[in-house]
């Protein structure tokens, strides 16, 4: 039963020279509003005849077709059911139609009067009736058709619809039998299908005849129009804006849950890709000098190629460049007809360029740069790819968009380095807490027990005035001895944690490795003058490259190292000390003795802070127990490494640094520029070490 022709296009079969229009849904509210009220207002008995799309739509209004039911016998209210609508003869006539008749996309109204007629013909632009649509898009909803008071149209339209009435409910047969007598007589119908369909009679519409609305109405009609034509973009440009809102906001919330860069930016293109709905969207962290980047974060749409992985160029890619130098987002709507990227193409035998590369092999026809900016530094960069078929224009709110998530990806990004720096410090403090707590455990031995020496001692020599100077003297050096002990201690803890702390002044500087040897190996036997030495063998030869280091701390490190390996060796023993070139960019220094050796095991432990094989409370050999830990820190100072071998107990050790060679020898050695001697070097700030 149900028809697939709509009323509509009955209608415009009979009237071939009328044109539809365009109504949107709030107009024809209104218009349906007016043309009732006009019934319940006169006095006239008019057929009525409306169609709603659906029952809920009719429910709205069953109150007013009640009272306008007062009004005529003949009153058809048509609507397709949803709850309980059903054919009906109540107060009125109700037509339950089927949910795929056609007249779901329809709105009509027809009002025949003895005075008067109109009829609202039309069919909704969208196939089916939005839902879940709110009421501002719902207003919007548009329909095109026929609003008149040409009786003879409404005529014609009330004869189409009240066929369909009969259709679904035969039984009314005689009713509408009754109706088409008094409101369309058939000769009247003929005779206006004639008329209407003459070019004539469609003119004649168009005037200001007494069928047609009262100018004043139609002006009214018009200027509703306009204002919810206006409303309608209003609405468009604020659901862009909320569109816009939603997806910054998204993106923000997303990104501001990690504190991990690669899940960060993970985030961004995912979320970004599918808001914006493009073919590919990628983020790299990049600098602006790098050569190239690796593609590692991208979203792509199904059936398009991934490039996760790739190395993207950065050097040679002038859109890079360009962005870098714009500071600014780049756009490309068709790369098939940039210039940018065409350009080479023009220049015969000219090889392939970077970015013809990358249009081919990632299919790329529009293309969208953005650079990850913080505070004017670049830290990374997002692409949008759009692999066609058709080029995709840019919009201006695009590319705001993209900006405004590029500006939150920066922000996330800092916050994660900050949060990464923030743990950095943390471990630093945990170290310092620990070299803290050491301190403290340590001054209860090794402070207070050369304190309480010289305490016993001076009390000594202040309550016996009668000691003799022998003993005196004892008692002074011994004094003398343990303070020393405690300044070594002081000056050793303090040396460590300026180094640990970074608040060192390096002054980096050619040298040469041989002349800073030998001066260790002097301070070292300045300092052993009165103990005897086991024998050291120098290796190292004057035709070494100059090195890069702080002379002055290198100095330091071989004395610390030159002085356990005599401190742990038997004065039948022997320490050597030798140079070797592994590697074009680094010198290996060694200094091995035949002492009492390292367990395997403890070749890592032995650069702790206060490792002493002993134990820290049992110590015999003197020292801090931080020389190690001094030397690791100086060494680590200019990216070198030091670590220990040795064969074990017994079997003499082994510890190799190694010490960056001066690059720029080469020029330097013709201009025969003499390399800073470490004794020379300007004095640093940091406390006087012990010797
Ligand atoms: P210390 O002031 O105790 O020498 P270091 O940090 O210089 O402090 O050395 C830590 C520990 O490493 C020493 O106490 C010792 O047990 C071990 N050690 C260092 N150098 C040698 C070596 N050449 N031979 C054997 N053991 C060594």
């Amino acid at each position: 039963m149900s028809r697939s022709k709509s009323v509509l296009t009955q209608l415009l079969q009979l009237l071939p020279h009328w044109r539809p229009q365009m109504y949107f849904k709030a107009s024809l509210t209104a218009l349906s509003h007016a043309m009732e009220d006009q019934v319940l207002a006169g006095s006239d008995e008019p057929l009525v005849i409306a169609s709603f799309q659906r029952e809920r739509f009719y429910r709205q209004e069953a109150q007013r077709y009640r009272r306008i039911a007062q009004k005529s016998e003949q009153v058809y209210v048509l609507a397709a059911p949803e709850t309980n609508f059903k054919n009906c003869s109540d107060v009125y006539e109700t037509i339950a139609f089927e949910p795929t008749d056609s007249l779901t996309q329809e709105w009509h109204l027809i009002v025949i009067g003895l005075n008067y007629a109109s009829c609202l013909i039309c069919q909704e632009r969208t196939a089916a009736a939005k839902e879940e649509t709110s009421s501002a898009m719902d207003n919007s909803r548009r329909f095109e058709g026929i609003w008149t008071f040409d009786r003879q149209v409404s005529q014609q339209a009330a004869n189409i619809v009240l066929e369909r009435i009969q259709d679904y409910r035969p039984e009314l047969k005689s009713k509408i039998q009754q109706a088409r007598q008094i409101y369309l007589p058939s000769e009247v119908l003929a005779q206006n299908v004639q008329q209407l369909q003459s070019e004539e009679a469609d003119n004649r519409n168009w005037d200001t005849s007494n069928n047609n609305p009262d100018p004043f109405v139609q002006r009214l009609v018009t200027y509703l129009q306009a204002g919810q034509y206006k409303l309608i973009k209003a609405n468009h440009s604020l659901a862009i804006k909320e569109h816009k809102e939603r997806l910054i906001n998204s993106v923000t919330t997303a990104i501001r849950r990690s504190l991990n860069p690669d899940e960060i930016l993970q985030v961004a293109v995912q979320k970004l890709g599918e808001g914006l709905e493009v073919c590919r969207c990628l983020v790299y962290r990049c600098q602006e000098t790098d050569a190239t980047a690796i593609i590692q974060h991208e979203f792509i749409n199904a059936g398009i190629s991934s490039i996760q992985g790739q190395t993207w160029p950065l050097k040679n890619n002038p859109l890079f460049k360009e962005v870098v130098a714009l500071r600014d987002a780049l756009t490309i709507d068709n790369a098939i007809s940039d210039p940018r990227i065409t350009k080479l193409l023009e220049q015969q035998n000219q090889p392939e360029d970077v970015l013809q590369t990358l249009v081919k092999s990632c299919s790329i026809l529009s293309w969208m740069l953005v650079p990850i900016l913080y505070q004017g530094r670049l830290m990374g960069m997002l692409e949008l790819h759009h692999c066609g078929p058709d080029p995709m224009l840019w919009k201006e709110e695009d590319v705001a968009l993209v900006n405004a998530i590029a500006t939150q990806i920066g922000v996330a990004l800092i916050q994660a380095e900050a949060y990464a720096n923030l743990q950095d410090l943390n471990e630093q403090l945990e170290a310092l807490d620990r070299t803290r707590s050491n301190l403290v455990a340590i001054t209860g031995h090794e402070l207070r027990t050369p304190l309480s020496t010289i305490q016993v001692c001076l009390e000594s020599l202040a309550t016996e005035p009668d000691m003799s100077p022998e003993l005196r003297q004892v008692m002074l050096s011994a004094a003398l001895q343990d303070a020393e002990r405690m300044r070594k201690l002081v000056q050793d803890f303090l040396t460590l944690s300026q180094l640990e702390s970074g608040r060192v002044q390096w002054n980096v500087e050619p040298l040469n490795l041989q002349e800073c040897v030998e001066l260790s190996l002097s301070n070292v036997r300045a300092r052993h003058k009165d103990n005897p030495l086991p024998q050291i063998e120098n290796l190292v030869t004057d035709e070494l490259p100059l090195i890069q280091a702080d002379g002055e701390w290198l100095v330091e490190v071989l004395a610390k190292l030159l002085d356990n390996a005599c401190k742990f060796t038997s004065q039948e023993g022997k320490v050597t000390i030798q140079v070797s070139r592994n590697s074009p960019e680094h010198l290996e220094v060694t200094v091995a003795d035949t002492g009492r050796g390292i367990e395997p095991k403890r070749l890592e432990t032995v650069f702790d802070r206060f490792y002493q094989e002993e134990g820290a409370l049992r110590r015999s050999a003197g020292g801090t127990g931080l020389g190690l830990a001094i030397s690791r820190q100086i060494v680590h100072g200019w990216g070198g490494q030091i670590w220990a071998e040795s064969l074990g107990k017994d079997h003499g050790s082994q510890f190799h640094f190694t010490v960056p060679i001066y690059l720029d020898q080469i020029p330097r050695q013709k201009e025969r520029q003499k390399p800073s001697s470490p004794s020379l070097s300007p004095k640093k700030s940091r406390p006087k070490r012990s010797n």
